[in-house]
């Protein structure tokens, strides 16, 4: 079990580590992580960037948004991360962002090809929440869209972002540049026409277990981290 200040620190580079792969907007976005107690949420604090988060940025919230240790306001939207932890135990981290491309596909009802390796990521494909273009804000919202994501691990919220689910920090910020570098991929595969060949489902699903090992994380997530720190981030 990681403890609170490791979890601290892996919020605080996912979003160094996001705002570098072309996740950032304003102010906006959010990371979280679900502490060992079930209960507790770091989560980023309202009002900064996510390329300049630092560890004490980190606050921590209980499952109704309250806050419970550090200082700074809750986002509006904590009701995507809460009501993720609240319906889905296994959920250890989440990620609402607002990639451009992501955004733009999420506007057809096109359904993801398998165009590559990382494309298999998602290979049972990739639901849209459709219902509310708005901000999500309240529980309820919160809990339709948890419904809404299933057993995915990912989901695209029509005319406003993504939301990533992983069982930790690692993994879902893995998922969340897949995603945006799938679907970057897709879109510009549509100016050659129609293309063809896919990777087969029985392919795909080979590919998926071959490419994404819990053997491999670790190794991602310090790149990741060295990159970031190399360009000049340091979250304490
Ligand atoms: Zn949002």
């Amino acid at each position: 079990m990681k403890s609170d200040r490791q979890l601290r620190l892996e919020v605080a580079w996912a979003c160094r580590i996001l705002a570098m792969e072309g996740h950032n907007d304003l102010t906006l976005g959010h990371v979280s992580a679900r502490a060992a107690d079930g209960q507790t949420v770091y989560i980023k604090r309202l009002g900064l960037g996510l390329d300049e988060v630092m560890a004490k940025d980190v606050i921590s919230i209980d499952l109704d948004g309250q806050l419970i240790s550090g200082a700074g306001s809750v986002h509006l939207e904590f009701p995507l991360h809460t009501e993720v932890y609240r319906l889905k135990p296994e959920v250890g981290a989440v990620i609402h962002t607002h990639p451009l491309h992501s955004i733009a596909w999420g506007l057809s009802s096109e359904p993801l090809k398998m165009l590559h390796h990382d494309s298999t990521l998602f290979y049972e494909g990739i639901p849209r929440f459709t219902d509310i273009s708005g901000l999500i804000t309240t529980a309820h919202q919160g809990h339709v869209v948890a419904q809404a994501l299933g057993n995915s691990l990912a989901i695209l919220l029509r005319h406003h972002g993504i939301l990533v689910v992983g069982k930790d920090v690692p993994w879902a910020v893995l998922t969340a540049l897949t995603l945006e570098h799938v679907i970057k991929l897709q879109l510009l595969s549509e100016r050659l026409g129609d293309v063809p060949n896919e990777i087969s489902a029985k392919e795909a699903q080979i590919l998926h277990l071959q490419k994404f090992q819990d053997a491999f994380i670790d190794d991602y997530w310090n790149y990741l981290v060295r990159r970031a720190r190399r360009a000049g981030s340091d979250v304490t």
